[in-house]
């Protein structure tokens, strides 16, 4: 099959055995990602958002369904290891990723050597390059992490994530851990490399405030589906699953606060409803709740906009259960 696309998540499910009992981490995920696109991966701690961003990246092995990157199973593709090099990751935690013992132009110059970029002058220069891409003085390349702040540590693993050339560079929570003003540069970095290098971005958060300003398109995530998916403007301004819409209501914004406060309310007081197999995931919270969500919903477009989809069968009511 052709495609448009850059990137095709298809029905992708991802199930980890913990002594016998499953968790399915990711179920039947379906998302597409065009070329220079900003797409934003939200939901709350645990429903599977790194997962499926391990299983595009290839660090997980999913357990159906399939990842293609210019129509290519990246499975089965015969140049796995060059299609693999096009997705790059970068992760909350600098410390974890980068080798303290290493000073900051070896971490970037390790992925160059590995992919026999050139010889040791061409690589130097292209270290050169690359620190000035994400903005680092060049003077800090002799360092090693311990002495950089936790945003010149994200620069650094932002520069040996380019130094693959990579075409999609998926950030997993990369703004989490930083105070607000380095999150602040340190997304208007990414949107800067975005459009000056053509690359196309997977932005995962589980704060929907931190995207706002990032996404030109928003999929939310709960319990291993997606369970919204649109326009960011779309999804920020008319949310159609009610998760969505606690999301967005939870949102810092002094205007909807009284409605933060009402929703949560209600939250609390919901009674504790089990999981039936087959059932929406999220009716044991949500408080629009009916007999028919008995029958788990599909994920589907809204009457009123064909890329704008929910996984509720009250998505075109329009309001707040
Ligand atoms: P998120 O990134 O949205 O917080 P994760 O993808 O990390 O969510 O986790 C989704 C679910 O999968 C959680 O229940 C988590 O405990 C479980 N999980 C994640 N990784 C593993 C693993 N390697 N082995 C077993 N369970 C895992
Ligand atoms: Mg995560």
């Amino acid at each position: 099959m052709t495609s448009s696309g850059l990137l095709q998540i298809r029905d992708l499910s991802v199930t980890f055995d913990m002594d016998a009992r499953p968790v399915h981490a990711v179920r039947h995920c379906s998302l597409r990602l065009d070329a220079r696109e900003t797409l934003a991966l939200v939901g709350e701690s645990g429903s599977g958002k790194s997962t499926l961003a391990r299983a595009v990246a290839g660090i997980v092995t999913p357990t159906s369904g399939s990842v293609l990157l210019h129509g290519h199973d990246l499975q089965r593709s015969s140049s796995r290891r060059e299609q693999r090099r096009r997705i790059q990751m970068v992760f909350q935690d600098p410390d974890a990723s980068l080798n303290p013992f290493h000073r900051v132009r070896e971490i970037v110059a390790e992925p160059l050597i590995v992919r026999r970029f050139g010889n040791r002058w061409e690589i130097g220069r292209k270290v050169g390059e690359l620190l000035a891409l994400v903005q680092l003085d060049p003077g800090l390349g002799g360092e090693r992490p311990r002495n950089l702040s936790g945003g010149q540590k994200q620069r650094v693993a932002i520069a040996r994530a380019l130094a693959m050339d990579p075409e999609l560079l998926i950030a997993d929570e990369a703004l989490a851990s930083l105070d607000a003003s380095t999150a602040a540069a340190i997304a208007q970095l990414f949107l800067d490399l975005g459009r000056r290098l053509g690359i196309a971005l997977l932005f995962i958060s589980h704060d929907l405030a931190a995207v706002r300003c990032l996404a030109n398109r928003i999929a939310v995530m709960f319990a291993g589906e997606i369970v919204e998916q649109g326009d960011a403007r779309a999804v920020l301004d008319r949310p159609a699953h009610p998760y969505t819409r606690l999301l967005v209501a939870s949102m810092p914004d002094p205007a909807r606060r009284s409605l933060d406060f009402e929703l949560v309310d209600a939250i609390d007081r919901l009674p504790a409803w089990p999981d039936t197999p087959g059932a929406c995931h999220y009716r044991s919270r949500c408080i629009g709740r009916a007999d028919v969500c008995a029958a788990g919903p599909s994920l589907a477009p809204l009457a009123a906009s064909a890329n704008h989809l929910a996984r509720c069968h009250f998505r075109d009511s329009g309001t707040s259960p």
